[in-house]
């Protein structure tokens, strides 16, 4: 990289600190996906300063919009002096509830020696700043630059991001020939490449049964014995066929390198007894038995196939067990994501990587899932990836900081991505 463009990065240190914090200090909780417009207005205020063009679009009828808490996006686009390619970089404006144990204000963020603390330093709004400054410094010391440069900032992602990237993706923000590179600057660590992440399949299961007095279980039939019988099949099944699935996607840590299967609920028969509840319960057979399953999906298996593959073994279930009936009902599905380790995005990264830092990039892909679903499947653009500054591990944690030599590192990372792509 060059030193002029290095420097200059290195000498905004301060002013990524300050936009750093004061992202963190507009409270984005999710939900309820609160004061989006005022940090697409904070964005909008910061990035007109250096030519971006800004749009503010609101999801309307998205999940989760409502007057109260309207589904606020912003893009703004820096066209250079030449045609040439886009480049946009892409960071989720939402943060998680805050929830216990902070010993600092989850909004105040404070800096301490290296670190800003506060929800969302890390996930993700100490990626964006670092993107921002990055594409400022280099707009600065190459105001001939070929191509364009957007940032986008966007509502939503810890809910699934209908409300944001969705919603841009399918009013064609994101459309290959409008857009030719997407990296979002997600916390996956500065000498790390994220190519995509594994696909989901929420669904419910019901088993039925029929109710009767519980002193003569005999005379009824109980719908979370059934369920029983799913649990077994899984245990039998399911479960160690899963896990001898291992999958070519670099998926971080090593035990999401399979399928996984999580109950997330099991609910049957009587409600929860309150502690405070000195009421006895009444003695029924449970004709209803439900539970919520949460399946993590490769991209050598495919959502559809998970979803058969329950589908057939409830059906072998009907077949072989006197009594046995259920409904399964799809709650929501997740294209797993993997962008070709040669896409053009990926190998300008790596060699960003090695230029900037001497190291060499690994790649990993998530075991969650983020944006980049929809930017594939909606947007069909192909060449995305998650890149950004943070340890993965503190996202949704008390006391989530983010380190500042890391950002700094990163931007000089994303300042070079945009000289090997914008420079003629
Ligand atoms: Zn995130």
């Amino acid at each position: 990289m060059t030193d002029a463009l290095s420097h200059r990065i290195a000498d905004s240190r301060d002013d990524l600190v300050a936009l750093t914090c004061e992202l963190i200090r507009v409270p984005t909780r999710n939900p309820p996906g609160e004061n989006y417009r005022a940090i697409c207005e904070l964005l909008e205020t910061r990035l007109r300063r250096t030519g971006f063009d800004c749009q503010l679009i609101r999801a309307t009828g998205a999940p989760g919009d409502t007057d109260a808490f309207p589904r606020w996006n912003i893009v703004s686009r820096r066209e250079g002096r030449r045609p040439g390619p886009c480049l946009h970089f892409n960071g989720h404006t939402d943060v998680v509830t805050v929830g216990e144990g902070w010993t600092r204000d989850p909004f105040g963020a404070a800096v301490e020696g290296d670190r800003i603390y506060g929800r969302g330093a890390c996930d993700m709004k100490g990626g964006l700043a670092a993107a921002i400054v990055a594409a400022e410094a280099f707009i600065a010391t190459y105001p001939d630059f070929a191509g364009a440069i957007e940032i986008s900032g966007t509502a939503d992602e810890e809910s699934g991001g209908y409300g944001g990237v969705a919603h841009l993706a399918r009013e064609g923000w994101f459309a290959p020939g409008r857009v030719d590179h997407v990296i979002i600057p997600e916390p996956l660590g500065k000498d790390r490449i994220c190519l995509g992440h594994r696909g989901a399949w929420w669904a419910e299961i019901e088993t039925r049964g029929e109710i009767a007095h519980g002193s003569m279980p005999f005379l009824g039939d109980c719908a979370v014995r059934h369920m029983g019988a799913v649990i077994a099949a899984f245990e039998a099944e399911l479960f160690p066929s899963l896990a001898a699935r291992r999958t070519d996607m670099p998926v971080i840590p090593d035990g999401a390198r399979a399928g996984t299967l999580n109950i997330n609920a099991l609910h049957g028969g009587a409600p929860e007894r309150a502690p405070d509840d000195t009421a006895l319960p009444a003695c029924n057979v449970p004709d209803r038995c439900v539970m919520q399953i949460d399946r993590r999906v490769l991209v050598e298996e495919g959502v559809d196939a998970a979803a058969e593959e329950i589908a057939a073994l409830l059906d072998r279930l009907k077949a072989t067990r006197p009594g046995f009936d259920y409904a399964l009902r799809e709650i929501n599905r997740v294209i797993p994501s993997m962008t070709d380790p040669d896409a053009p995005v990926v190998t300008t990264l790596q060699g960003a990587i090695a230029d900037t830092l001497g190291a060499e990039a690994a790649f990993v892909a998530s075991p969650g899932s983020y944006d980049q679903k929809h930017i594939d499947r909606i947007g069909t653009l192909k060449n995305c990836v998650a890149y950004g500054p943070g340890i993965l591990e503190l996202a949704h944690k008390p006391d989530e900081w983010i380190g500042i030599t890391d950002m700094l590192d990163s931007a000089r990372v994303m300042g070079r991505v945009m000289e090997r792509l914008l420079l003629p």
